[in-house]
């Protein structure tokens, strides 16, 4: 069937057709069509067995189920998932709730950005009882309901074993973001040099001359020399890590099936990392023939989820344009980590990395999804709202935040009107942003939310425009990207 015929029988059904979604490949037709709230494909023709669904009047209508999204995959293999390799600027837009991608897509329009449309912690998916496949069907079903073809990739986000690594990779993400914080002594920032001597002196001999005879008594490029006391901090905070990673990126190599994308972070430390810290890890992976993608320091200043940097934003550039040099030195991108809302610090980043730079949002799509429910919503926002700030300690415990819930103003004295407002301060933003594993969890919460953001799509899809948008336009000003 030709998509001519198939969208002819669909305007007689009373179906919504998504009009930019409607493709064809080996004689089979594809449309993404919604019935009232529920989306399902539209298809006909030969390979229409590929998928499971139910016939009726000449078309198979088709759940949106992860062996439809594979299905989909085979026969148009834009909305799988792929290495973004070579690509300059790429930048992640996690999605908690499946919803978000089609929006994302807009956002990025008319910008030369490899987006990272899947992409989740495994906290996320634990918080979410969500799996990689949901994920990435859920970003495949997005960017075909958009007839986008731009590519994208997927990322197993702060994934810390192999166990992890094999998750990810077999639910098809391809890249890996290795979070070595469990392999760090984050305590160690802090002890007594004695302490340190002791530490080091406990590491085989073989271990210590290698530092030694590479790094002692050196000018080493970027960072000048390295004291003796400096090298043992680094080494005794920084060794096992460095030896999971060269593990980790060696196991990736042996079960990998597609291209993958390596990205090393360390920003989920206690204290900053320091240039002298980075020359050295990125040096080790360099000796031991690892290129990243991107490496994710910890930058200066806080970096707390869904609101604006805090932190002096002079030491912050000063430390950046350091840590570029250190990632031009080796070959990588820098990457920029708890990127939502960090609106003070997205100009310099696109200046000093010349747009060659790695950024990762999730939250914020999510808080946005909130404006729209304290938009269109008042009563659902209001319980939610209320909910958020009981159970906040309970999030406490996954999410570092700082705001102080007493600057929240009452919600029992506002008017509706002013509801979305909550979603510009920070106190409120932070609560809304680390509950939403919690609220998710609540059946009432649950199928109301879902069935307000399905009624309000493309308010939904407006608001992220918007919102991401001017994350796009400020990082990648003055780079013609
Ligand atoms: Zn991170």
């Amino acid at each position: 069937m030709e998509l001519r015929a198939l969208k002819e029988l669909l305007a007689g059904s009373g179906l919504f057709v998504y009009e930019k979604s409607a493709d064809e490949a080996q004689n089979t037709c594809v449309v993404m069509v919604r019935n009232g709230l529920d989306k399902c494909l539209a298809v006909a023709g030969e390979k229409a067995d590929l998928f499971e669904g139910k016939e009726e009047g000449g078309i198979k209508f088709c759940p949106l189920s992860n062996e439809n999204a594979a299905a989909l995959g085979v026969l148009f293999p834009y909305t799988k998932p792929a290495s973004h390799k070579g690509h300059k600027f790429t930048m992640g837009f996690g999605d908690r709730l499946g919803l978000a991608t089609a929006g994302h897509v807009r956002a990025i329009a008319g910008h030369d950005i490899y987006p990272v449309f899947a992409q989740q912690s495994i906290r996320e998916l634990n918080l979410t009882h969500r799996t990689f496949a949901d994920i990435i069907a859920a970003a495949a079903f997005n960017v075909f309901q958009e007839g986008y073809k731009g590519g994208y990739g997927a990322d197993g986000d702060h994934l810390k074993t192999k166990e992890e690594i094999k998750y990810a990779l077999g639910a098809g993400c391809t890249m890996v973001t290795l979070d070595c914080s469990e392999h760090i002594d984050q305590q160690a920032a802090a002890y007594p040099q004695e302490k340190i001597d002791v530490m080091y002196a406990e590491l085989p001999e073989a271990t210590r001359t290698h530092y030694e005879e590479l790094y002692l008594n050196k000018e080493l490029p970027i960072i000048g020399r390295l004291s003796a006391d400096d090298l043992k901090r680094i080494v005794v905070v920084f060794h096992d890590a460095i030896e999971h990673a060269t593990d980790c990126y060696h196991y990736i190599d042996e079960i990998r099936t597609v291209d993958v994308d390596f990205e090393l972070s360390i920003d989920e430390t206690l204290t900053i990392t320091t240039p002298a810290e980075h020359f050295v890890i990125g040096n080790e992976l360099h000796l031991a023939h690892i290129v990243p993608i991107s490496v994710a320091p910890h930058f200066s200043g806080a970096f707390e989820k869904g609101i604006e940097y805090a932190g002096d934003l002079n030491a912050f550039a000063r430390d950046f344009v350091v840590h570029q040099e250190i990632a031009d030195f080796f070959g990588y991108k820098l990457s920029l980590h708890s990127g939502s809302d960090k609106f003070a610090v997205f100009s310099t980043v696109g200046k000093v990395t010349k747009g060659h730079v790695h950024v990762k949002t999730a939250g914020t799509s999510w808080l946005e999804a909130m404006r729209v429910v304290a938009e269109v919503n008042p009563d659902l926002y209001r319980h939610a709202h209320k909910f958020a700030l009981e159970h906040r300690h309970e999030a406490e415990k996954y999410y570092h935040v700082s705001t102080d819930v007493t600057e929240i103003p009452n919600i029992d004295l506002q008017n509706d009107a002013y509801l979305p407002e909550y979603m510009t301060l920070a106190a409120s933003r932070q609560t809304v942003h680390i509950t939403y594993g919690l609220l998710l969890e609540q059946p009432w919460f649950r199928e109301e939310f879902f069935r307000t953001m399905a009624e309000h799509e493309e308010d939904y899809y407006a608001a992220l425009v918007r919102h991401l948008g001017k994350h796009v336009r400020i990082l990648t000003a003055e780079n013609g990207i």
